[in-house]
């Protein structure tokens, strides 16, 4: 089938050759100075031969593209370009790396063959090609470790190997082990190979796929790799921060593939803004550096979360990137039998506070209270933080289906818990809100109650804010 699909394209053929008793595989060869190119079968790793220097160059190439593309300057961070769309990146996989796991996946689908002659060509392939390295009979463990790539003893010891597909996939491998920690594993119960891949994020320490279960594995291996470029972007302080945050859901990339609700200058501000790459006074890298005071309100730092967040000129700005979340929040609201409050009091209670959106469900006795807040995406931690200052009181009803710890409008917050391990842990987020949002404690002002379970007593405790490790003055 691929033969007379290579024909209909290329031209090629196989050939008997009287003279050689041997098949050979013709290829016409153009610009040269024969005709034709006749293979043999002992040159066949000429014929689907991929020559990874060319390969580098074009991944360079198509790298630049990716970023001019995104409106990226060059110092950029290059990961950004093969991380998956779901997590904000451009989605195009390196063809170098592509090559090493195709090597690699193509190993186990020969190790599982269901023909038994196959199987015992590449068992007689593969153990030559191990004795040929360790200059003794190799057992299956030693096979495995061939294929990790091993240096340990006589697998280091000879560097001499028979150039085959097995050294090949011995190769690929020892470069997939040092970039994702994958290896080749011999199992004495269930008598097979497995390859053995680090599983990032689930449940598992590691994941072990099985030869008829290679297909899977160019699949697991490609995802591997992608979580190693996630991991070393992240990593990087300045350019990871925002990641962090928006790796985390898919929902914050969606308009990546499908260009949604978003205009041209969207798109040429919001990568840029995404790896902290605008060019701002306190945030160039080159150049000098003497100014960084912001160009619109003098304040002395102009970097993306002050512009974004606290520039005063830009106030009216925030106001309409809050109410534009509200309108579109209100407006994906199912209307059937529920009503809908936009920037108006709860309703049946006597109160002042007006939270941005209330949905009330009188049917079922639900009331769901949703405060809009726009955080900087400063790491995962400024999500937490902005998510807890925005909870509000429940007035006798469930919010959101969770119990609530935090009570909290404009300056006046209570901490509730069940335990004083718990409340550790809320005076620690306290604090950590204090400090993002520039707020301070006022101990004077600050009160504990402590309401002991069963004996109905109530009474004032010492302790809290007021001296202890959280004050703030
Ligand atoms: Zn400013």
């Amino acid at each position: 089938m691929a033969s007379s699909r290579l024909a209909v394209k290329i031209g090629m053929s196989w050939n008997w050759s009287d003279v050689r008793r041997e098949f050979e595989i013709v290829i016409p060869a153009h610009g040269r100075e024969v005709d034709v190119i006749r293979v043999p079968p002992n040159k066949a790793r000429m014929l689907g031969r991929v020559r990874k220097g060319p390969l580098k160059i074009l991944d360079k190439r198509v790298k630049r593209a990716l970023k001019d593309w995104m409106y990226l300057p060059m110092r950029a961070s290059w990961e950004i370009c093969h991380l998956d769309p779901r997590k904000g990146g451009a989605g195009v996989f390196p063809t170098a790396e592509q090559v090493e796991i195709l090597t690699v996946s193509h190993a186990p689908r020969l190790l599982s063959s269901r023909e038994p002659w196959v199987r015992a060509l590449v068992d007689s392939a593969i153990t030559k090609t191990v004795r040929t390295r360790t200059r003794r009979e190799p057992e299956e463990r030693d096979i495995a470790e061939y294929l990790s790539g091993s240096m340990r003893a006589e697998f280091g010891r000879y560097r001499f190997d028979v150039a085959s597909l097995w050294s090949d996939v011995r190769m690929a491998s020892s470069r997939l082990a040092v970039k994702i920690g994958m290896s080749w594993n011999w199992s004495d119960v269930r008598r097979e190979f497995d390859i053995v891949i680090p599983a990032h994020g689930r449940e598992v320490v590691v994941i072990r796929v099985p030869p008829n279960k290679a297909r899977m594995l160019g699949k697991l291996l490609r995802d591997a790799v992608r979580h190693r470029y996630l991991a070393r972007l992240l990593a990087k302080p300045d350019q990871g921060k925002v990641f962090e945050c928006i790796s985390a859901s898919p929902f914050s990339n969606h308009f990546l593939r499908t260009g949604a609700n978003t205009r041209f200058c969207d798109w040429r501000f919001v990568h840029r803004a995404r790896l902290g790459v605008v060019p701002l006074n306190a945030a160039t890298r080159w150049g000098p550096r003497d100014d960084l005071r912001c160009r619109r309100c003098g304040w002395q730092s102009e970097t993306l979360p002050h512009v974004l967040d606290h520039c005063k000129v830009h106030s009216s700005a925030w106001r309409g990137r809050h109410d534009a979340i509200l309108h579109r929040l209100a407006g994906e609201v199912p209307r059937a039998s529920v009503e809908i409050r936009v920037d108006r009091t709860p309703p049946m209670i006597d109160s002042a506070l007006r939270p941005d959106l209330v949905v009330v469900d009188e049917g079922r006795r639900k009331i769901v209270i949703v405060d809009v807040t726009v955080p900087f995406e400063n790491r995962k931690n400024a999500l937490d933080v902005a998510s807890l200052a925005a909870q509000r009181d429940n007035v006798g009803y469930r919010v959101n289906g969770i119990p609530i710890t935090v009570l909290a409008y404009a300056d006046d917050v209570a901490l509730v818990s069940r335990k004083p391990d718990g409340m550790m842990k809320l005076l620690d987020l306290a604090d950590r809100i204090a400090a993002w949002s520039g707020l301070k404690f006022n101990p004077r002002k600050c009160a504990t109650l402590h309401v002991a379970g069963g004996r109905g007593a109530v009474g004032k405790s010492t302790g809290g804010l007021s001296n202890n490790k959280d004050r703030k003055e």
